[in-house]
């Protein structure tokens, strides 16, 4: 059998990862990238993810993020790069919440990996948080920051070395399936004229319902705002863990690679809709900036509430918040990475190899992504108030 041809359109934070599997399986890889990997003007930048095993939403994912922890580590070997730096984590929530309780499912899962702390014992175990008094602290062992335009960097000059071609500032405009057959050949149209294929994974996040319009009624697409908060005059940022807490007030933050400062966000009530990151205004707002503000004075006494550094970002959402790992709906050759809801960084080394084995044609891994791959909700459209 002849080396398949495969084209990946987006190198960022899923694309990059594709890229690098399918450059692992032997497959003739090329990349089309509108920036250059590792840029910041998607859903990658600011220089610090959450990687965590508690999830809020679903415990089903803890053996999705176990095999992406194994993954992280094979791409830091691979790279020679440090990828991550694996302090430990808070999930903090309401004990009234549903998302607390599946976050307590999640730390029960973890066993020994997790450990339960009641407000009392956070308050003395992590005074640099301000708990409410219904609020506990699950601290998730195995989790801290990921750096993403490193990331992404790594994950494309690995599939570089192996092989796979980047075509950078270079803008997908097409994507035409030559037959609508399971196997068919399609093409790719971008600024260097067409090329065929026989196979293709799109992960060109925020910008895929402009790309791909028949996905837009499943895709709600945000502008998000990340801000960075100094820590008042006496206090420390020494040892503060990155966190998340639980809805309904919802947040998180990192502190930086430096310990200098902390980057806090909100949640997707708050994120403005945007029809691409095209014509999204790059301008952050008092408005914008109100919500987190809020975050820091209530939940931080030791930081400042205003920001040194503000900057938006640009993620899909379906309204599931599952992940659409799936065929285009017109197009089977065509295996499209959209809609990771705000939290598909730490999962990526896994959704970017189950993208690569559906190109190729081979069965997903193991059935632990099967809640994702064969979910009905995230074809379903996003309802226009959720938009
Ligand atoms: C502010 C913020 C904070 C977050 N925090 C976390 C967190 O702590 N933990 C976590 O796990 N997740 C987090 N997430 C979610 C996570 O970052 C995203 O789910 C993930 O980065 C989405 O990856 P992507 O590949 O879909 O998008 P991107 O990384 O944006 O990649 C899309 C790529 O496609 C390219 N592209 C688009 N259109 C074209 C085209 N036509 N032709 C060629 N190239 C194209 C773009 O240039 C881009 O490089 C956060 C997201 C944001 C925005």
């Amino acid at each position: 059998m002849s080396t398949p041809r495969i084209a990946v359109i987006g190198t960022g934070t899923i694309g990059a990862q594709a890229l690098w599997q399918l450059a692992k399986h032997g497959a003739d890889v090329t990349g089309y990238e509108l920036f250059s990997p590792g840029h910041s003007r998607g859903a990658a930048g600011g220089e610090t993810r959450l990687f965590r095993h508690i999830d809020v939403e679903n415990p089903e994912y803890l053996p999705v993020t176990d095999r992406s922890d194994l993954i992280w580590r094979e791409l830091e070997e691979e790279s020679g790069r440090t990828l991550r730096n694996l302090t430990g984590a808070l999930a903090i929530g309401s004990t009234a919440s549903a998302a607390t309780r599946i976050a307590l499912e999640s730390a029960a899962l973890l066993g020994s990996r997790a450990e339960v702390f009641s407000r009392e014992d956070a308050r003395l175990r992590f005074p640099q948080y301000r708990l409410h008094e219904d609020e506990i602290a699950i601290l998730d062992k195995g989790a801290g920051i990921i750096f993403p335009e490193r990331t992404v960097r790594s994950a494309a000059d690995a599939a570089l070395a192996r092989g796979a071609r980047i075509l950078r500032e270079c803008r997908v405009t097409a994507i035409n399936q030559v037959g609508s057959q399971v196997g068919s050949q399609v093409d790719i149209v971008a600024g260097n004229g067409t090329e065929r294929y026989d196979g293709v994974v799109v992960a060109a996040g925020a910008w895929t319902a402009t790309l791909l319009p028949a996905l837009a009624p499943y895709l709600a697409t945000r502008r998000l705002i990340s801000s960075w908060y100094l820590p008042k005059a006496g206090s420390t940022l020494d040892g503060l863990l990155p966190y998340l807490r639980t809805e309904p007030d919802y947040s998180y933050g990192l502190p930086t690679a430096d310990g200098l400062a902390m980057k806090l966000g909100v949640g997707f009530r708050d994120h403005l809709p945007v029809e691409s990151p095209d014509t999204a205004p790059l301008r952050i707002t008092d408005e914008d900036l109100d919500p987190i503000r809020g975050v820091a004075r209530d939940l931080f006494p030791i930081l400042e509430d205003y920001p040194m550094r503000a900057q938006a970002y640009f993620e899909a959402y379906t309204h599931s918040r599952v992940e659409f790992l799936r065929e285009h709906p017109g197009m089977p050759s065509v295996f499209v990475c959209a809609g990771f809801s705000g939290k598909g960084f730490k999962n990526a080394p896994v959704f970017g190899e189950a993208a690569a084995r559906a190109a190729l044609g081979l069965p997903p891994k193991s059935d632990s992504m099967a809640f994702i791959l064969d979910a009905e909700h995230p074809s379903r459209p996003v309802p226009a108030t959720y938009r």
